[in-house]
């Protein structure tokens, strides 16, 4: 059954700052935010959609709602290199003249979308180190084979969007900070004087855990530290890569933190009986069963748990596929 996709919707959240609304195609994340924000004549759009058929459409929608228009778009800054928050730089850059600025960490989105076999062979990579069949992984194979990448075009940013950074606008100056750990490509921007924090996927007001596995050391480390950079700032409003802004920043940070504890508890529980593979650690630690939906992202997302807990010396590999608790 189709089910009945929403429409791009624009609203205004402070004078000077809308909330972009965009539907995404996936099952339970019907969809994304992008910021638009006073500059001058135009504005800078923090964050794009992802790119798929009559998605500039809707973005043009949410846009006219708020009396914008794509030519308005003076910048484009991307929080991180997820298909649903820089898929359509290409296209609005092309059709803005503006300019395009991104964390230059973005291997992680740019070398699979440029590259779809090597996506698909990273993928086959976690499947193969969790101990999922080989018949299974080829089913997986047939399916991934048509699944859009959601990028319009990979481009290079124009200018590396990293700490020190400033971004003007007529809300003040927006400053950049480095928070990898759900991608590491991902950055917050803060505007001081108003406590503002556009949070990506970094802090979300409904808690979910998302890591890109095998492209940095230590996502889950990475991820922690990351939210002790926010925990600093003074943030009264928030917001963030989807859902609806809030407040109580510090609740959110917090819950985030006891949300990864008890993920690295369980997958540390679930080898007390004996050395395991990550395909029957990976249903402990989420609580439910492994399914062709959840599976890429579960397994990889155990992977970076157990990463975690072998830096910390608490589980070792025994070969390719097992892990077990140390002595
Ligand atoms: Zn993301
Ligand atoms: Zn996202």
């Amino acid at each position: 059954m189709e089910r009945k996709r929403e429409l791009g919707r624009g609203e205004r959240v402070v004078p000077g700052l809308w909330r972009l609304r965009l539907p995404l195609p996936w099952a339970g994340v019907p969809h994304c935010n992008a910021w638009a924000i006073a500059s001058g004549a135009g504005v800078v759009l923090v964050d794009t959609g992802m790119h798929e058929p009559g998605s500039l459409a809707q973005l043009q929608l949410a846009m006219e709602q708020v009396h914008l228009r794509l030519e308005h778009v003076q910048l484009i800054a991307c929080t991180h290199a997820h298909s649903d928050h820089w898929g359509q730089a290409a296209t609005i850059r092309e059709r803005a003249g503006c300019e395009f600025w991104m964390h230059p960490n973005h291997e992680h989105a740019t070398r699979t979308a440029s590259d779809p076999q090597l996506a698909l062979e990273r993928r086959l990579e976690v499947g193969r180190q969790s101990g999922v069949p080989e018949a299974a992984l080829q089913r997986y194979l047939e399916r991934a084979k048509h699944m859009p990448s959601g990028i319009a075009a990979v481009i290079e940013p124009d200018r590396p969007l990293l700490p020190g950074v400033q971004i003007e606008t007529d809300l003040g100056r927006w400053e950049v900070y480095a928070t990898p750990g759900h991608a590491p490509s991902h950055v917050c921007l803060y505007q001081r004087e108003r406590r503002l924090l556009i949070s990506g996927d970094h802090l979300l007001g409904r808690i979910s855990l998302y890591y890109d596995y095998g492209w940095s050391p230590d996502p889950v480390g990475e991820f922690l530290s990351s939210l002790e950079v926010i925990e600093r700032l003074d943030v009264r409003l928030c917001l963030s890569g989807h859902g609806k802004p809030f407040i109580d920043a510090q609740g959110h940070i917090d819950a985030s933190r006891a949300l990864v504890a008890e993920r690295l508890e369980a997958t540390r529980a679930s080898l007390t009986g004996g050395p395991r593979r990550v395909i029957e650690i990976a249903p402990k630690v989420h609580g439910g069963e492994l399914s062709g939906m959840n599976a890429a992202w579960w397994l990889g997302e155990t992977l970076c748990y157990l990463t975690h807990l072998e830096r910390l010396g608490q589980v070792r590999r025994d070969d390719g596929e097992t892990w077990a608790l140390e002595p």
